[in-house]
């Protein structure tokens, strides 16, 4: 059985082939870049993804050597994400799905993120951290379900990590924000106390980010030491919820998923906290733990093969789709 998975909720536009075996025959990726200094627009995100998903579906076809008659299922993300994204993906998986007569699933994308990471990472039950430019949230499997443990009351930490940089005048034009950010932080030697906002299982970033940027105008620190100083502080945060989750649900693996699971220093934490617990860390590749259709096409399979399909009718987005509105059928433990 095929998947062809589209994800377009936020800048990213994604799609990805997989097979019922896991096997990965496709996952290609364009990215909308804002001009110098801004954040996403969503209408403008929408109108790159708009322009370039017919291309992006021809390249992940041609690429796994295979037309749409060979594929099975269409999946799409239905949610969270920032709406005029969200409907291009959704206009085209519902396009694709009625021309050449497939099934339709769509799929909650941070769950998405999950099972890519217990697919690639050979993981049953991990405690996830889920860290990226537009969500952060602890996850795990409990009754059912996917709950949140934890989760930022403002902004993500990707967010954070971007503002930091676009006001201390950094450019993402080479490298993700968050990976020039790293870059510059391994040269930081020196330590600057910023505040640590942890609410019982949530995180605050929003102080964080206005603190951090009147030290940027104030010019008494280098880059590198800010770097160094606002990594070291919000990544101690993470790990610490996510700590707590795994003391909490006695489970014995900890992946760590989104764009901002690139990072190195925040693997090696993570990896630490993990062993420390006698748990098993894993943290996926960029290709995969930046937003991407395969892990799409992915879900969209699992939940088909368990009889699940999304009626044209329901086929339209949400964007505060949350990840315990899914009723988990595809796993059996508690
Ligand atoms: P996503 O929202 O999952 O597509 O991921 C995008 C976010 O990941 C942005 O906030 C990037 O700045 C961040 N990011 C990418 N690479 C890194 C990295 N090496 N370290 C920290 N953050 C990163
Ligand atoms: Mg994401």
């Amino acid at each position: 059985m095929l998947s062809l998975g589209i994800e377009s909720s936020a800048d990213k536009l994604g799609v990805g082939i997989i097979d019922n075996d896991g096997k990965i025959l496709a996952n290609i990726r364009r990215t909308y870049k804002p001009p110098l200094g801004s954040g996403i627009h969503p209408r403008e995100a929408s109108e790159f993804h708009a322009k370039n998903i017919p291309d992006v579906i021809n390249e992940a076809l041609n690429i796994s050597k295979l037309t749409m008659d060979d594929i099975d299922i269409v999946s799409f993300t239905k949610g969270p994400g920032l709406g005029p994204c969200l409907r291009v993906g959704a206009v085209a998986a519902r396009t694709l799905a009625l021309k050449y007569e497939k099934p339709l699933v769509g799929v909650n994308h941070p769950i998405a993120h999950v099972e890519i990471g217990r697919l690639v990472g050979n993981m049953v039950d991990p405690v996830v951290l889920y860290v990226s430019g537009g969500n952060t949230q602890i996850i795990a499997f409990s009754e059912g379900r996917y709950r949140v443990f934890g989760e930022t009351i403002d902004i993500p930490v990707g967010n954070c990590l971007d503002v930091f940089g676009r006001n201390a005048g950094l450019s993402d034009k080479k490298a993700p924000m968050g990976r020039v950010i790293e870059l510059l932080a391994e040269k930081g030697t020196k330590y600057i106390p910023i505040p640590y906002v942890i609410k019982g299982m949530d995180v605050s970033f929003s102080g964080i980010l206005t603190h951090i940027s009147k030290l940027i105008k104030k010019k008494e620190y280098t880059l590198e030491d800010l770097s160094y100083s606002l990594q070291e502080t919000v990544f101690a945060m993470l790990v610490e919820v996510t700590e707590r989750a795994l003391a909490h649900t006695k489970k014995n693996e900890v992946l760590v998923c989104g764009g901002v699971a690139s990072n190195n220093r925040l693997k090696e934490m993570l990896k630490v906290m993990a062993e420390s617990h006698e748990s098993r860390f894993f943290g996926l590749e960029p290709s995969l733990a930046i937003d991407n259709g395969l892990m799409i096409a992915w879900l969209g399979l699992i939940m088909y093969s368990r009889g699940y399909s999304t009626p044209l009718k329901e086929t339209i987005v949400d964007q505060h789709y949350r990840v315990e509105d899914v009723v988990v059928n595809w796993r059996n433990e508690n």
